[in-house]
Parts: structure tokens; C-alpha cells; sequence
């Protein structure tokens, strides 16, 4: 075993188990199956649970999802943690049945416009206080609050991160309420590293929630994460985790056997040399899913994008694979083609521009058009390594 000194975090308890304060580095996951559907979703979080999760967490969009949770609570001693999208108001109807909710500061602008966000954080801050719940603020590369966005300039997305993150700790410091952690998720494992090596430059005392979003299918997604979790987890950095798979439902255990089998790894000094993702390969990024995805067609697309694109495998390019409206047109901006789901249509992008919306079964012959425009466009492919 090598001796690795955390840093010194506050405690923060989640129910059952307490994450910083040099606690056990907690791995966890997210539930895909739609949180409506309480038996698909109770099963999947005993799954994970059974594997190990030190907390599951449950998307909870509207009402109908409210109302799941005093089922799923009722029928499982999992820590639970649900994740606010835009309806940060949700909060109070769901803190009674869970240990943890989680906020993503760039989502809280989309509901009352006219009231500051500040307002918004102490209503969820008094809410996780009354039920006994810790918080997450969790940062996204995909949906950073565009008010900070526009402080820095348009290729530093790292600035905008950290700076929404440390206004808001700022804030729930200053009203007393230091139960929380903080993650800072980007898909790209180096930006990861540089957003929480920063952050926790800055702010030691904060336990940090590491993970690399849109990781992708296994083995890439667990070889990005395993980049990411390596160097921060090396200089201390980090009290949970989460391996963010884009598998099928019966396979999301995997997120928790993924992250124990890194950390143990890194506990016994085994750290691979870093991989380059800088990087001069095709790299595809495709979200996890969860319950907002809205054809379930998302993962199998996500796999024959992966083998259609297999020709392209010496070129420079990044494809995004994503499952819904929610965040699938956000993340997606930053790679050279994405693909984001919905219902019926997947919709196509070239960076920013929007091509158009086309039938699951037309999506493919599309983006392989584009895929050789580019390949054309770039000239050829780099030099394999090792070659
Ligand atoms: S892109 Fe949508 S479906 Fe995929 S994990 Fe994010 S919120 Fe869930």
C-alpha cells in the first residue's frame, strides 16, 4: 500500500456513512430506469446498493418522480440522494425520504427568473437543513450557470467552473451550512483533474465528489475516469466517487465495481502511465443515461456509433453520444459532431450548429457523412502510436 495524504476535509455525513474528514473514499452511481417506475427503480437501487454503493442517487424531474420516493425510501436501506434539474423547488418534497440532494448552480436560472439565485440556495439550504440532509453542488462543463460564463473568455471553460462552484460554497458558508460537497464534472479527464486540482487548492476543506462525465462505454469510459481519479486521487484529493458507464440497466453495478477496483489500485501504488486524451485519436464521449433518457434506442445507438466509427480511429475527432433534451444540447457543443436523443429523432450537431433531427434508423448514414466531410477537411489521419 502507498501512503497517500488526503486532504483535510470537513466530515460530511450522508446518511449512514460520512465522506471527508479521511473517510473511506465512497464509491456511487445514479439510477437509469425511470424513478416513476418505483419496482425498475427500487431494483436497480438495491443492485447497486448490494454492489457496494456508498449512496445512489435518483433524478427527480417533476411531481410524478416526487411522488415515487416514499416507496423507494420505504423499500431500501441504501443512502439516497436525488438530483434537482431546473425544478430546484422539488427539494421540499423529497427531503424527507433521502440523505442528500444535489443542485447544479447552472440549472437554477431556468425557474423564477426574476429571483436571485442566492434565494434559490438558501431555500434548498434550509430544506436539506429541516430533513437532515447534506447537499451537493454539483458543477457540470455542460450547463455551467451562463451568468459566470460570460466573465471569462469563450475557450475557458475551466474559469467559469470553478468560479460558480466557489461562489456558492462562499455562500452556504456565510449562512451556516456546511454540510456539502462539491463536484466539478467535465467529460474530458485532463480539464477534470485541472477543475478539482484548483478548486481544492483554493478550498482544501471541501470534500470533493470526483468523476468524469459522459465517460462513455467500458473499457474507454473506465480508462478516462481512471486518468482522472489517478492523478487527483494520488495527491489527496477526493472523498467519493463516482465511474459515470453508458451500459445497459442490468449492468449500472458495474459504475460501483469500476470505481472500487481504481481505487484499490491506486491504494496499492498500481497507477498506470497517463494516456493522452490531449490526443490525437477519435474519441467518443456518451453520457450514462439515466431516467431522463427518452428512447431507450440511446444505448444501442451509443454502441453502433462506437463500431460504425471504428474506421475513423487515427483521426482527431470527439463525438458526443447523449441521452435526452436535458442536458444532450449543452454537452454537446464542445464536440466536433454530437448526437443528442429524443423520443423519436436524434438530433444532429456540427460543434454548436444544429443539423437537423433524423429517425434512429437514419442517424447513422448522416453522421458518417459528416464524419468523412471532416476526415477530408482535416486531412490525414496522425501517426499511430507506436508506429
Ligand atoms: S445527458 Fe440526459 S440522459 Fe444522459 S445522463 Fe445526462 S441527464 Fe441523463
Amino acid at each position: 500500500m502507498v501512503s497517500i495524504e488526503r486532504n483535510p476535509t470537513r466530515a460530511v455525513s450522508i446518511g449512514s456513512i460520512t465522506v471527508g474528514a479521511g473517510n473511506p473514499i465512497a464509491p456511487q452511481s445514479m439510477t437509469a430506469t425511470h424513478t416513476q417506475d418505483v419496482e425498475a427503480t427500487l431494483g436497480q437501487v438495491n443492485a447497486l446498493h448490494a454492489a457496494g454503493a456508498g449512496v445512489v442517487r435518483i433524478a427527480v424531474d417533476s411531481k410524478k418522480d416526487a411522488a415515487a420516493l416514499p416507496a423507494i425510501r420505504a423499500g431500501t436501506q441504501a443512502n439516497l440522494a436525488i438530483d434537482l434539474q431546473e425544478n430546484y423547488r422539488l427539494a421540499a418534497e423529497v427531503a424527507a425520504y433521502v440523505d442528500k440532494l444535489r443542485y447544479n448552480p447552472g440549472h437554477l436560472y431556468h425557474h423564477e427568473t426574476e429571483k436571485p439565485w442566492q434565494e434559490k440556495v438558501k431555500f434548498i439550504a434550509g430544506v436539506a437543513g429541516d430533513n437532515d440532509c447534506a447537499l451537493r453542488v454539483g458543477v457540470n462543463c455542460g450547463s455551467v450557470d451562463p451568468a459566470k460564463k460570460e466573465q471569462f473568455a469563450d475557450d475557458d471553460s475551466i474559469g467559469p467552473m470553478l468560479a460558480s462552484a466557489l461562489e456558492h460554497c462562499e455562500l452556504l458558508d456565510t449562512i451556516g451550512f456546511t454540510r456539502y460537497v462539491v463536484s466539478l464534472k467535465d467529460s474530458d479527464p485532463q480539464k477534470v483533474i485541472e477543475v478539482n486540482r484548483r478548486f481544492a487548492e483554493q478550498r482544501p476543506d471541501v470534500p470533493l465528489h470526483l468523476g468524469v462525465t459522459e465517460a462513455g462505454m467500458p473499457p474507454d469510459g473506465i480508462i478516462k475516469t481512471r486518468i482522472a481519479f489517478e492523478q487527483l486521487v494520488s495527491r489527496g484529493i477526493g472523498d467519493t466517487v463516482r465511474v459515470s458507464l453508458t451500459v445497459s440497466n442490468d449492468r449500472k453495478p458495474e459504475e460501483i465495481e469500476a470505481a472500487n477496483s481504481i481505487l484499490a489500485d491506486i491504494a496499492a501504488g498500481r497507477v498506470r502511465s497517463v494516456v493522452d486524451f490531449g490526443m490525437e485519436s477519435l474519441n467518443i464521449i456518451s453520457c450514462p443515461s439515466c431516467s431522463r433518457v427518452e428512447n431507450e434506442a440511446f444505448i444501442e445507438l451509443a454502441e453502433e456509433v462506437k463500431r460504425m466509427t471504428a474506421y475513423a480511429k487515427d483521426h482527431a475527432i470527439t463525438i458526443a453520444v447523449m441521452g435526452c433534451r436535458v442536458n444532450g444540447p449543452g454537452e454537446t457543443d464542445d464536440a466536433d459532431l454530437g448526437l443528442w436523443c429524443g423520443p423519436t429523432h436524434v438530433n444532429l450537431k456540427k460543434g454548436s450548429e444544429p443539423l437537423g433531427a433524423f429517425a434512429y434508423d437514419a442517424i447513422l448514414p448522416r453522421l458518417r457523412e459528416e464524419l468523412d466531410q471532416l476526415i477530408a477537411q482535416r486531412g490525414p489521419a496522425s501517426t499511430p502510436a507506436g508506429a
